[in-house]
């Protein structure tokens, strides 16, 4: 495939916006060459601007879980955009979206919607130091929660209580309230607990994570921390930004069944518009303002346009009695084709999969946490990368990120990009 109008717009896309792209993940910074342009796209398929056709498993990084330009999404969008974008106003709307996930996620009262999933995130820790009224958190390595400063922190080395920022711009000051454990790591979770006192307001998790490519927590791992979060009136935050509405009805808390006490969402919730969303039981949804003392606000959010989008996306996973299931298998399915592909062309490799999130880890062993997804062959990925998008195959590019499934995908599909991979497996 010929690749050479998206070389050209990358060209000109770099002199008037930093590295070309308005978001890092986009830019083909870990695996070389320029980034395809994208034109339109529809069902499982996007089309580029070189008019090749694509086999998606990034799905806008999540959101198109039912599919590009999902028709019911599609038609809320122009029956709303016809009666006004946005009013700086309550609307029914809101109190419809509102109602229909906390029917569907459990152990939450209220929601507030928001635009993205780093806002979600931002503004759940806020609330949980508000409601704690205390200031550090603790997050793992190798877990994004979006580009907030507390967030943008890695261990400076594995015993290290306080982390340094990993962004310029970060203070120190910030990066002192952030404390690192290692995911499956229960005992990096107690020391942390036992050199802070009293002070730690939350533990912040992607329950299953999906930014070090897909990694599983241990069985127990999530009753554990739900354990020691009670026994420090410690907040347990679910950021299920990929995960919520993708893994069950009710996200992570549904599928292992742990609750968690503020959960936040973005991603599917959004339909393919920007929304995020954070929720928790009233106790704690009541200390947001205007009824409580910790303030979050936002001009567009609840937007009649986003709304609409994720309310007909949460109707159609909420009215989908199967969705899930198929989800599971069309994912199973790819799990096993490329395994046996892989094997047969001896490859080293780990797959990683819960439900619809699957990664391909270039590595024999396990992969359980930040140190052991970093261990993959990134130069194996590489061509792995660009010899599945010569086949029109277009996955992540990056060896961190898991792919996406959609139900648009159908079995042929599955089928072809199980035979792209066994071409490419033979070059690897
Ligand atoms: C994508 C993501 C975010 C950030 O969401 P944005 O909408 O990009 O701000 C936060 N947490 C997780 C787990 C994510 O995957």
């Amino acid at each position: 495939m010929i690749y050479q109008r998206s070389s050209q717009l990358f060209a000109e896309a770099e002199k008037v916006i930093p590295g070309g792209v308005n978001s890092p993940v986009r830019a083909f910074k870990g695996v070389g060459g320029t980034p395809i342009f994208a034109k339109s796209a529809k069902g499982a398929y996007v089309y580029d601007e070189d008019d090749n056709r694509l086999i998606d498993y990034i799905n806008s990084w999540g959101p198109m879980i039912l599919g590009h330009a999902f028709q019911p999404v599609v038609d809320a969008i122009i029956e709303k955009a016809q009666k006004g974008t946005s009013f700086g106003m309550p609307t029914e709307l809101e109190t419809k979206i509102a109602e229909l996930a906390v029917s569907m996620v459990p152990n939450i009262d209220k929601i507030r919607f928001v635009n993205s999933g780093t806002e979600a995130c931002m503004s759940a820790i806020r609330l949980a130091r508000g409601f704690t009224q205390r200031d550090k958190i603790i997050k793992f390595a190798g877990c994004y929660h979006g580009h907030s400063d507390s967030f943008l922190i890695q261990a400076g080395s594995g015993a290290s209580t306080f982390g340094t920022p990993n962004s310029p711009g970060v203070t120190q000051g910030t990066a002192k309230d952030t404390l690192l454990a290692n995911y499956n790591d229960l005992d990096s979770v107690k020391a942390l607990f036992e050199a802070n006192q009293n002070e730690i307001a939350a533990i912040i998790i992607e329950p299953v994570a999906g930014n070090m490519g897909c990694v599983p927590p241990n069985e127990g791992f999530l009753q554990a921390l739900r354990q020691i979060c009670d026994a420090h009136t410690t907040l347990l935050i679910f950021d299920e930004v990929m995960t919520g509405f993708r893994m069950a009805k009710g996200g992570v808390q549904e599928l292992y069944n742990v609750k968690a006490d503020i959960v936040c969402f973005g991603k599917v919730i959004g339909g393919g518009l920007p929304v995020g969303a954070f929720a928790a039981r009233n106790e704690i949804m009541n200390y947001l303002s205007p009824i409580g003392p910790v303030y979050q606000a936002g001009t567009l959010s609840g937007n009649p346009l986003a709304m609409a989008a994720g309310y007909a996306m949460l109707q159609a996973l909420n009215n989908d009695t199967t969705i899930f299931k198929r989800l599971e298998e069309k994912t199973a399915y790819l799990h096993q084709g490329i395994e046996k592909v892989l094997t047969a062309n001896k490859i080293l490799f780990t797959i990683n999969r819960v439900g619809s999130m699957i990664s391909v880890h270039f590595d024999a062993n396990p992969v359980y946490d930040f140190q052991t997804a970093k261990n993959g062959d990134n130069d194996t990925f590489k061509k792995f990368f660009h010899g599945l998008l010569q086949e029109g195959v277009y996955i992540a590019p990056s060896a961190y990120e898991t792919w996406f499934i959609t139900d648009a995908l159908t079995y042929e599909d599955l089928d072809f990009t199980i035979n792209a991979v066994a071409k490419v497996s033979k070059s690897l």
